[in-house]
């Protein structure tokens, strides 16, 4: 099967009993059991419920994987890889990642005993020389938020399996419509399902996906031990947006790389980070393992690189909203170091390039003339 068949009918099948196309929402905690432990394969909705299988499956087929898991947030996926470590244990993280995911690891797991090395992962020997014995996880996301920086997964992939290392992929931005982890060598990939899964920015929910069916068995003890579920309500929701997901990523990436190209042309504009464009320091890491597009996220920086300039920016447009999160059908701009990035200390966040003028766009699925009228206007 075609990805773009995979998204609609990946992992679906007619529901058993009434023959509804679509699964129905079985809002229920329990299961009727025939004679004590002999049911249909659900007993409590913690451990499954059919709504949420159906996304799981849903899931596991989109991203090439055989286990799917459905969270209650992207956070709650991110925390369940967590628990699979034990005090004493290293991680190797990339550099730049999303805001929460960076409070988790230092403020919760730094606690429990786990030791985390934040490292730019492009610089292979560097990262190679981190590993040791101890060393049990590495976690990447790519392209970044909001820098759009890239990991090579398959440089690092071959690294991970050599040393038996367990090897993570946040893929939220890039989705498996442009970057399938998994194939690439990944063991574990990770989704905010309320970013592009999802889409329509009507629910918190998070991803896991292996296509090792022991660990995705590991990971749903821990889900089921712990509790971090996605209801069915909610579960019914990502899995009507995964069906639109190929639709969706075309137009993203389509209006992305416009906006992009709009912006490196501006006069008030200094730089443009869209892994798309070939000035992009990652264009060719890009190129070689995201397929069909670069997505809907661009950052930019102002010529004045003043942060007055970014909130007057951002006081301004009109089809644009300000607000956190992307991924949505409807364009989304944001102030990374007041917003999403707040939690990151000033001076880490320097370190890394997130300045006071840094603004970030998601680009929605939008008439692209109405996107470029906005930002014209706002920078105006
Ligand atoms: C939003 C986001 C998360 C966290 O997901 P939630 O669903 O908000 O818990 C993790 N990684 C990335 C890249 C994100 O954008």
């Amino acid at each position: 099967m075609k990805f773009n068949t995979k998204t609609i009918h990946g992992g679906q099948h007619p529901d058993p009993s009434t023959g509804a196309v679509m699964p129905p929402v079985y809002q229920t905690s329990t299961f009727a059991q025939k004679s004590p432990g002999v049911h249909t394969g659900y007993e409590y909705s913690r451990a499954a419920n059919p709504t949420r299988t159906a996304l799981e499956d849903a899931l596991a087929s989109i991203e090439n994987g055989v286990r799917g898991l459905a969270f209650s947030s992207g956070l709650a996926a991110t925390d369940c890889v967590m628990k699979l470590l034990k005090p004493g244990d290293q991680v190797i993280a990339m550099d730049d990642l999303y805001g929460g995911t960076y409070r988790m690891f230092t403020r919760i797991y730094q606690d429990f005993g786990i030791n985390f090395h934040f490292v730019d992962m492009n610089d292979i020997d560097k990262f190679k020389s981190l590993i040791n014995e101890k060393t049990k996880l590495v976690w990447v996301e790519t392209p970044t938020n909001p820098l759009m920086k890239l990991a090579d997964i398959e440089a690092i992939a071959k690294i991970t399996k050599e040393k038996n290392i367990l090897f993570a992929v946040d893929n939220t931005f890039a989705t498996p419509y442009l970057q399938r982890p998994l194939d690439m060598g990944a063991d574990i990939v990770m989704h905010s399902a309320t970013k592009y899964l999802g889409g329509h920015s009507d629910v918190i929910a998070g991803a896991l996906i292996t296509k090792d069916e022991a660990l995705g068995e590991k990971l749903h003890f821990s889900q089921f031990a712990t509790g971090g579920t996605l209801g069915p309500q909610d579960s019914y929701l990502v899995l009507r947006g995964i069906k639109t997901l190929h639709l969706r990523m075309e137009r993203h990436c389509e209006n992305g790389e416009k906006v992009a190209n709009f912006l490196s042309s501006h006069p008030k504009v200094k730089t443009v980070y869209y892994p798309g464009l070939e000035s992009h320091p990652f264009h060719e890491i890009a190129k070689k393992q995201m397929q069909g597009g670069f997505g809907g996220m661009v950052s930019f920086t102002f010529e004045s690189g003043k942060k007055e300039d970014a909130i007057k920016f951002l006081e301004s447009v009109r089809v644009f909203t300000l607000a956190e999160s992307l991924g949505g059908v409807e364009s989304l701009a944001n102030h990374p170091a007041l917003m999403t990035h707040a939690s990151i200390p000033e001076d880490k966040r320097k370190e890394i390039g997130i300045t006071d003028d840094l603004v970030r766009l998601s680009v929605g699925v939008e008439d692209i003339e109405d996107l470029l009228e906005d930002i014209r206007q706002a920078l105006g």
